[in-house]
């Protein structure tokens, strides 16, 4: 496709790939954003599913990938597959070159001072069992406390459970209310003095509340507890700045983020990375070994042992060019719009109840219909062409807070179009009428 301000061509995210180049500069809020364009970019979009056009709502799982970014991949095992760090051949130092400049698109991403703070990662899961392992639970004593909310996924949840079964420590949980927002001031009576580490998601994937990580953080920090952010849902949807937020560790998932399956980062305050012992040892991740004891690599390769994703990372590389590109401001705007759309539209369907309604609210939404098990709303949709997720969305502490055992939800991301929105109304109309009968 021609160039355009709207739509990142293939040739320059994937050439970002090596060579990371400034972050775009956010254009106006939604100013001029062609979704028709940026649909050009994703390849999977253009199919259909049961003889309808595919109308891809489950992005809160996993997102489609833009011409860019499988560009990026092909191209790296076309030309530049190697093994990074330790080779001197040509291809080597051009793995190397692109793997390195992948870590700077994500320390870009995220805004963190340093390279040494952005550890390469499978996803969220890896990293918050990365913190877990090397940071909690060393320093986890008998009656310690963890401090979680009931909106998390259970990759925020279980690593800590792991931890607190080894060392006597309690997970404390902070509860909702009835639109799926954290009751604050229970955040801050159960921040006590026995609070080790507090680990929140930035949005919840179950029912896309925006939680206010920034003011968490803030109180946290002035009882001396750090802050785990779980950024899985935010990174597609909000530009992240860990300086601004001040959180001691993030991660995000490429998969997420338009990016590979497999690769992810773990971004950490240095001085904390500094003081942990390695998560899993290996080659790369040290100095020197020897059959008495191993020394470990700086940060980092401290926490990255054996060989990386170096495709991956190239790929990821890619789809932070292509979302930079794109505008984070402007893609938020555009999803806000297709939210606002959904709401208004489900909210016209007898017998549907949202469930998730917080004022602060990420591009989805969950919601329950009457009579009709969630898994056969979501099998009628895809009959129509309409792919969404059903189920408990590894969130059952927050499924069990409302009652329910699962719910359907419609996730949408930055190639969605108001006539998708329509389709996903007309098809839960469709879905009435089969069970009404
Ligand atoms: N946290 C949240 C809020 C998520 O939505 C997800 C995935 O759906 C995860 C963590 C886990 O991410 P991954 O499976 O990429 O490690």
């Amino acid at each position: 496709m021609s160039p355009d301000t709207t739509s990142p061509t293939a040739s320059s995210a994937a050439s970002s790939a090596s060579a990371p180049s400034a972050p775009a500069p956010s254009a106006p809020v939604a100013a001029g954003y062609d979704v028709e364009r940026v649909r050009a970019d994703f390849p999977a979009l253009h199919q259909s599913a049961h003889g309808h056009p595919l109308a891809y709502l489950d992005n809160g799982a996993t997102t489609q990938k833009p011409r860019a970014v499988i560009d990026a991949e092909v191209h790296f095992y076309e030309h530049d597959c190697a093994n990074v760090h330790r080779g001197v051949h040509a291809l080597s130092e051009r793995a190397t070159r692109a793997f390195d400049g992948a870590r700077a698109a994500v320390q870009r991403f995220l805004g963190a001072p340093s390279p040494r703070e952005v550890v390469f990662v499978r996803g969220v899961t890896e990293a918050i069992n990365l913190v877990a392992h090397s940071y909690a639970r060393p320093r986890l004593r008998e009656g310690d406390e963890i401090l979680l909310t009931q909106l998390e996924h259970h990759a925020n949840i279980v690593p800590w459970q792991l931890a607190a079964r080894e060392t006597g420590a309690v997970l404390k949980v902070v509860p909702c209310n009835d639109r799926g927002e954290l009751l604050f001031e229970e955040y801050l009576r159960l921040l006590g003095p026995r609070t080790r580490i507090v680990g929140v998601g930035h949005v919840s994937n179950a029912l896309g509340t925006v939680n206010p990580v920034r003011a968490m953080i803030e109180a946290a920090h002035a009882q001396g507890v750090p802050v785990l952010v779980d950024g899985a849902q935010a990174a597609p949807h909000v530009r992240i700045d860990v300086q601004a937020l001040d959180c001691d560790f993030y991660a995000f998932s490429g998969h997420k983020v338009y990016g590979p399956t497999g690769i992810g980062a773990l971004y950490g305050k240095e001085t904390l990375l500094d003081a942990m012992p390695p998560y899993q040892g290996g080659g790369e991740m040290i100095r020197r070994v020897t059959f008495q004891e191993s020394t470990w690599a700086a940060l980092p390769m401290k926490f990255e042992a054996g060989t990386p994703n170096v495709a991956g990372a190239v790929g990821l590389a890619a789809a932070i060019a292509y979302v930079e590109a794109l505008g984070l401001e402007r893609i938020a705007a555009h999803e806000h719009t297709l939210l606002e759309a959904a709401t208004a539209a489900l909210a016209d369907l007898p017998g549907l109840r949202i469930v998730g309604t917080a004022r602060d609210k990420a591009s989805l939404v969950s919601f329950v219909l009457e009579g009709v098990h969630p898994h056969d709303v979501g099998t009628i949709l895809d009959r129509q062409g309409i792919a969404v997720r059903a189920g408990h969305h590894c969130a059952m502490p927050v499924m069990e807070r409302f009652g329910l055992p699962a719910t359907t939800r419609a996730s949408f991301g930055l190639y969605n179009t108001l006539a998708e929105v329509e389709a996903l109304a007309a098809g839960l109309r469709k879905v009435r009428e089969v069970f009404a009968r």
